[in-house]
This record gives structure tokens, C-alpha cells and sequence, in this order.
């Protein structure tokens, strides 16, 4: 895709990834418009590659990072931190770092929502795994049934909140089972 490109550090190291820099500024004119500003955006853990943006709208971030080209590089995600959640985009798909403290009690929840789709496998197998807290599903509203993404617990019932009304959904993943075989 001319997205990324590649070289060996030596022969037998490990394999380096580099964004180019009209990918970077790519990433950077899109996130602009879409009301973001880059926050940390060079940042490296160990060889991973983070290119990290803030933004004050969930919504928007999610939107921004679905809209990105695919990420085909394992080493290299983009990130988006908000005050409802840090969102973020690798290979594996759409992701959300660690469910909100408040997602854990469904029990005040106006309705009931439901899993309309799994939004990427990875996540979903590491959440069967206990390997993260979450894996991203399309939802529905129980009460306006507008549908969007968001993270929900591996067979248990989460509190999402829905962007379109603002009702509080009871989510229960219990139909999502991954069969190890
Ligand atoms: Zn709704």
C-alpha cells in the first residue's frame, strides 16, 4: 500500500517498521479535521509505534480511526485518548484500552441493548482469554436503536451508554462464545 516501509536492522535482528512521513501527515490532516490534536505522537514502547492524539468526543475518535487505511503493520497502532476511554487502531481492528470504571454495573441501566456484531477477532479471543478487559462490539440501543461500537466484557452483562439518546444499556454478551476448537 506504500503505507509503511520496511527494513532489517541486521541481519538477523528484528524486523523494523518506519511510517513514512506522508502517512504520518496523512494521519495528522485527518485527525485535525476531525477536531483532534496530537498528543504524544511519536511515542515508542519497546519497538512498538503509537501515533497518540486527544480528543474531547468518543464518537469522533472511534470514527476517525475506522476511517483510517487498514493497519497492516503488527508493531505500529494509533491512539486516541478521550474522557470516555483511550480508543486506539492496529491490525487487529478498532480497540478500547480498558472498559470506564462505571461499564462494570449494568444495574442501573435504563434498557436493554444488544450485540448486533463482533467487531474484529483478536480482541475477542484475548478478552475469552482474561488477556484484556474487553473486545469492541456493534450494539444497539434497546430504546432508540441506533447502532455504534463499543467495548464490552467477554460473557458478562456491560453498562454502554448509548451517543444518540444518552440511555444507559444493559449489554449481555452471553450469545459471543469462542469456541477454542
Ligand atoms: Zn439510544
Amino acid at each position: 500500500m506504500g503505507w509503511l516501509t520496511r527494513r532489517r536492522r541486521s541481519g538477523n535482528g528484528p524486523r523494523l517498521s518506519h511510517v513514512t512521513r506522508a502517512a504520518v501527515r496523512a494521519a495528522r490532516a485527518r485527525a485535525a479535521a476531525a477536531g483532534l490534536e496530537p498528543d504524544d505522537d511519536h511515542s515508542r514502547r519497546g519497538t512498538e509505534r503509537h501515533i497518540v492524539f486527544r480528543g474531547g468526543d468518543a464518537e469522533l475518535a472511534k470514527r476517525y480511526l475506522l476511517d483510517l487505511p487498514p493497519v497492516e503493520e503488527r508493531l505500529l497502532r494509533y491512539v486516541v485518548r478521550t474522557p470516555d476511554g483511550t480508543w486506539g487502531r492496529d491490525s487487529g481492528g478498532l480497540y478500547l484500552e480498558a472498559l470506564r470504571p462505571w461499564q462494570r454495573d449494568a444495574s442501573a441501566a435504563d434498557c436493554t441493548g444488544t450485540v448486533v456484531a463482533v467487531a474484529g477477532l483478536r480482541g475477542l479471543v484475548l478478552a475469552s482469554r482474561g488477556q484484556g478487559d474487553n473486545f469492541i462490539a456493534e450494539v444497539a440501543c434497546g430504546r432508540c436503536e441506533h447502532e455504534w461500537y463499543d467495548g464490552l466484557r467477554y460473557q458478562a452483562v456491560t453498562a454502554v451508554r448509548c451517543p444518540h439518546c444518552g440511555a444507559l444499556n444493559g449489554v449481555d454478551s452471553g450469545c459471543v462464545n469462542v469456541n477454542p476448537f
